[in-house]
């Protein structure tokens, strides 16, 4: 193997990959419990909006969560896409570096966010644009 300057050491590796497979499983688990219908995980997420659901009818109530179950399932599945996209990137040694400049992410960024495609600055780009 050649050496590459872009490229994290093989222990950070090992970190990001342990936490991206951990928030996988983790993130299975909610679409798992959404599926059957079981609010409970979204209880933190929902704690701040009670005052907001008690205007609300009870039949009313179910088509806001139901809305609310779909948006979030959609969102769990957007970033399992992007997790099995790292855990691809991680076998292939490609793991940290942007998609779109080729630099690499900022690992505070990667500790943060370890499926993040883009660095800060394409990001802020890509959110211009889109
Ligand atoms: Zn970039």
């Amino acid at each position: 193997m050649t050496e590459n300057s872009k490229k994290i050491d093989e222990s950070r590796l090992a970190l990001y990959k342990d936490k991206l497979v951990k928030e996988k499983a983790t993130l299975l688990k909610e679409l798992e419990e959404i599926g059957k219908g079981n609010l409970k995980v979204l209880q933190s997420e929902a704690s701040g909006e009670t005052a907001y659901d008690e205007h609300l009818a009870d039949s009313g109530t179910y088509t806001f969560e139901r809305e609310r179950d779909l948006s979030l399932e959609n969102n769990i599945r957007d970033i399992l896409a992007k997790i099995e996209v790292a855990l691809e990137k991680l076998d292939k040694h490609t793991y940290g570096v942007c998609d779109r400049c080729g630099n690499l992410i900022d690992p505070a960024r990667l500790k943060a966010l370890p499926y993040a495609n883009l660095c800060i600055s394409c990001k802020k780009e890509e959110e211009k644009i889109g």
